[in-house]
C-alpha cells in the first residue's frame, strides 16, 4: 500500500521578515516547515520562523486537544521569532514537545525563557496555556512511533543543528542555516566530508542558498551558503529531491523566478526535483507503507 507524507513550507525568508510586494510570491516570512505523516495525529513542526503564525492560524481554533513536536534548529530571531504568536500554546489541553539543542550551558527551556522575557514580550513562558515539555536534544538517534530524528552540528555562527529525519524509510534533511565552505582549511575538508555522508541518497534536502557565490565571497563566515555549492554536492551526493531556501529578504521575486529558471535549466537532469521553496508550497513524498 503506498502513502505519503507531505512537507509544507510556512516560511522559506532567511534572517528577517520582508512583507514587501516584490517578496510576495516567495513570501516574507521567516522558516517554518510543517511535516505530516500519514495515520499520525501529532503536529511536526521544524523551527518557529514567522511563518509559524500562520500555520497556528490554520489549525481550527476548536481543537484544544492538539498534540505536536516542534523542532528548533538554533534560537536565532528568523527561527524562533514566531514562536509566541503561536495559538494552539494558548489554547488549555494543547500539549507540544520542543526540542532545541544545547547552547552552551543554556538548554531547551533557558532559551525559550530568555525569548520570552518581559524585556522582550509580554507574555512568559509560564502564562501559556498548553502543557509544554521543553527538551534538550543531545547529538544522538531519537526514536518514535512514526519517525526517528537525529542531527550534525551546522557550520553556522552558533551551535545549530542539521535535522534528519527518517520516516517509511524515506531520509528528509533539514539545513536552513548551514554555511558550505569554499577555502580548503582543516575545518573545512572535515565539515564537508561529514556532511556529504550526512546527505548522500537523501530524498529530500531543504537547504540554505542565501547568496550566489559573488554575495557569499563578500560574506564568508555569516553562516550561510551560495547555491552554486550546495547544488553542486547535492548532485554528487545523489540527493533526489533538493529545496533551496532561506532566501535573503534583500532577494526578490524577480531575481529568485530567474535563479530558479537558471537552475532547472542547468541541474534538472541531475534530480528528481529542483526547486526553490517557496511559502504555501508543499512537497508530497510518496512510499510504501
Ligand atoms: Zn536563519
Ligand atoms: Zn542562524
Amino acid at each position: 500500500m503506498s502513502a505519503s507524507t507531505n512537507i509544507k513550507f510556512w516560511g522559506v525568508r532567511g534572517s528577517t521578515p520582508c512583507a514587501n510586494i516584490e517578496n510576495m510570491h516567495f513570501g516574507g516570512n521567516t522558516t517554518c516547515v510543517q511535516i505530516s505523516i500519514p495515520g499520525q495525529d501529532e503536529m511536526l513542526v521544524i523551527d518557529c520562523g514567522t511563518g509559524l503564525r500562520n500555520l497556528g492560524n490554520a489549525i481550527e481554533e476548536e481543537n484544544g486537544n492538539l498534540n505536536g513536536s516542534i523542532y528548533i534548529t538554533h534560537p536565532h530571531w528568523d527561527h524562533l521569532q514566531g514562536f509566541p504568536f503561536f495559538k494552539p500554546l494558548y489554547c488549555k489541553g494543547n500539549e507540544f514537545n520542543v526540542y532545541i539543542p544545547p547552547q552552551g550551558d543554556a538548554g531547551c527551556k533557558d532559551i525559550l525563557q530568555g525569548h520570552m522575557s518581559n524585556t522582550f514580550f509580554p507574555v512568559s513562558i509560564d502564562m501559556l496555556e498548553a502543557k509544554m515539555d521543553c527538551t534538550t536534544f543531545e547529538k544522538g538517534m531519537m526514536h518514535f512511533d512514526a519517525y526517528d530524528v537525529e542531527y550534525m552540528w551546522a557550520n553556522h555562527t552558533i551551535d545549530t543543528a542539521i535535522f534528519k529525519f527518517h520516516i517509511g524509510g524515506k531520509a528528509i534533511i533539514f539545513a536552513p542555516d548551514n554555511e558550505l565552505p569554499v577555502a580548503k582549511s582543516d575545518y573545512a575538508v572535515s565539515f564537508l566530508k561529514e556532511f556529504r555522508s550526512f546527505i548522500h541518497g537523501a530524498d529530500v534536502l531543504i537547504h540554505d542558498a542565501q547568496f550566489n557565490m559573488e554575495q557569499y565571497e563578500q560574506r564568508v563566515g555569516w553562516g550561510h551558503s551560495a547555491w552554486e555549492v550546495i547544488v553542486d554536492i547535492a548532485r554528487e551526493e545523489k540527493v533526489s529531491h533538493l529545496y533551496l531556501t532561506h532566501h535573503d529578504p534583500d532577494s526578490t521575486d524577480k531575481y529568485l523566478n530567474n535563479l530558479e529558471a537558471t537552475i532547472r535549466e542547468r541541474f534538472e537532469i541531475y534530480f528528481d526535483q529542483i526547486a526553490l521553496a517557496r511559502e504555501g508550497q508543499e512537497i508530497i513524498l510518496s512510499y510504501d507503507s
